[in-house]
């Protein structure tokens, strides 16, 4: 089995549903799989043993991922906003190479980079097909199905490896085939060079539900898009949302978010106020923060909608707090929390979050991670409580050593955050003379807020222990983010230089 099992049933159970809308041009669950076909045999025919796609999302790039399993070739995405040579870097590390590219992109890709070079448009009007051919996907449960490099953050980009078995593994496992409702629409957002852009499009298309593809973020196109393509389900990452509910907040005219059904959220710590806002603004929609990595296959816990609405306002603190957590594991995903010896902690301890489960892969180019029991460590902190809730507490490499005293930045962000005119704040260590490291914060003024140092410090004093309080505050308009919505802390330091 291989994951254009995924195509394949929806092609042959539901040939004339939309699978996907572009532009205004759609393209039907038939089409897909047979133009899937058409662009296996080219790759198959041109040697390569990668295929890559270097651009923005398209129907190409949907055609792309199915048309490389098919040819049983690993599909390696590459992040467009990358620089020229950290590309080329890249198109070396998949020699030799099938390569779609954007438009734009194809001037800077050397020559004799990759066996084939084409625009995604070319592409597309190449393999564009409504004929099945008898093309047969190769019985590689082993092969890789997705490489995903990393963003590189500590050295050249690892070059994450998820196998069919793995990615097969999660969608079977949470997506029951055929579910969707006719009128079902998955908004895509994310960029195809993430895993969150890649289980988008396998679970969408196994639950057989219509893909509209969002090729360029923004609040005012996302809810233009919800609205005109009467959108269901939609995936944003934290930043996405907060920045969809800012707009929200201002906006005189708020479009009609009647048809959206489903939001989930995940790729990073959401914000509590922003999700007691969004569960205040809409109502009618059902939640999920979903919690996973790239070596997982994406998402192993979730915080479902019956839950978010429980916990929302509950009278019990241990209840309310759940809305802080990411849920509870997948059923065939497994967690253990275990201290720095390895020794696996009890309820509410603090420690490394391990997982283990067919669809945690924990396997880079020329590296494993897992451990002899498939145990995998996500390098994230967190805890579990008396009913299973997981709860995050931040990546253990940002964790800060003041004076030997261990401190998650997020502990102190979540404080900060409650204070009244803060928007958006951002906890790093810094070098210090007497600790080794002490805390620094970079805080966002919402407009108008005239916060002081000395009010924020107090702040903090009076909610945590001393050595919790920033030494340093600086105000600054915007936080550094990456594409994905990620913080980038290192900049954030930076900010603290000198
Ligand atoms: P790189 O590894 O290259 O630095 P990355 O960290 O962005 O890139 P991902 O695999 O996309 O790689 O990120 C996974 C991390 O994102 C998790 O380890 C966790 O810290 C965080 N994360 C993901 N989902 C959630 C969530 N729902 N809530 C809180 N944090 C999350």
């Amino acid at each position: 089995m291989n994951i254009s099992l995924v195509l394949q049933m929806a092609a042959d159970t539901f040939a004339d549903r939309i699978a996907l809308t572009h532009n205004s041009v759609d393209y039907n669950y038939g089409r897909l799989y047979a133009s899937a076909k058409a662009a296996a045999a080219r790759i198959v025919e041109s040697g390569a043993s990668y295929v890559s796609y270097l651009g923005e999302s398209n129907p190409a790039t949907v055609v792309a991922l199915f048309g490389a399993a098919l040819a049983g070739r690993p599909f390696a995405p590459l992040n467009y906003r990358l620089t020229v040579p950290e590309t080329n870097r890249l198109i070396e590390r998949l020699d030799p190479v099938f390569l779609i590219a954007d438009e734009d992109k194809l001037a800077t890709i050397p020559t004799g980079a990759a066996q084939v070079v084409m625009s995604a448009a070319k592409f597309l009007a190449t393999v564009i097909t409504d004929q099945q051919s008898d093309w047969e996907a190769p019985e590689d449960e082993e092969g890789v199905a997705v490489q995903l490099f990393t963003s590189g953050t500590t050295g050249e980009p690892k070059a994450a490896l998820l196998r069919n078995q793995n990615l097969l593994s999660y969608v079977l496992g949470t997506v029951e085939f055929g579910s969707a409702e006719e009128d079902e629409a998955t908004l895509v957002s994310v960029p195809p060079y993430h895993i969150a852009g890649i289980s988008a499009i396998l679970s969408s298309i196994y639950a057989t539900r219509r893909i509209v593809q969002l090729p360029q973020f923004s609040p005012v196109e996302w809810l233009k898009q919800c609205a005109e393509q009467r959108v269901t389900n939609a995936f944003v990452v934290p930043t996405m949302l907060t920045r969809i509910i800012g707009h929200l907040d201002e906006a005189r005219t708020v479009p009609d978010l009647g048809a959206l059904r489903s939001l989930a959220f995940g790729g990073g710590k959401m914000p509590l106020p922003v999700v007691q806002r969004a569960l205040h603004l809409f109502p009618h929609v059902a939640f999920t923060n979903a919690y996973g990595l790239t070596e997982t296959s994406s998402t192993i816990a979730l915080l479902g909608p019956d839950e978010h609405r429980e916990a929302h306002e509950h009278p019990d603190p241990m209840i309310a707090r759940r809305l802080d957590s990411v849920g509870k594991p997948l059923p065939t995903v497994e967690v253990e929390i275990r201290d720095e010896s390895g020794k696996v902690l009890g309820p509410n301890e603090l420690g490394e979050v391990f997982v283990r489960g067919p669809q945690v892969s924990g396997e880079y180019q020329g590296r494993k991670l897992t451990d002899a029991q498939g145990w995998f460590p996500t390098r994230d902190s967190g805890f579990l409580d008396a009913d299973g809730f997981l709860f995050l507490a931040g990546r253990i490499d940002d964790v800060i050593v003041r004076g030997g005293e261990n401190i998650s930045p997020g502990e102190v962000e979540k404080v900060l955050r409650e204070r009244e005119g803060v928007a958006d704040v951002a906890v790093v260590g810094v070098p210090s003379v007497e600790w080794g490291e002490t805390l620094a914060a970079a805080i966002v003024r919402t407009p108008g807020a005239g916060l002081t140092t000395e009010a924020l410090q107090d702040h903090v004093r009076r909610k945590l222990r001393s050595s919790r309080v920033p030494e340093h505050i600086r105000f600054v308009d915007a936080l550094p983010y990456n594409e994905m919505g990620k913080l980038l802390r290192r900049n954030v330091k930076a900010m603290f230089a000198g």
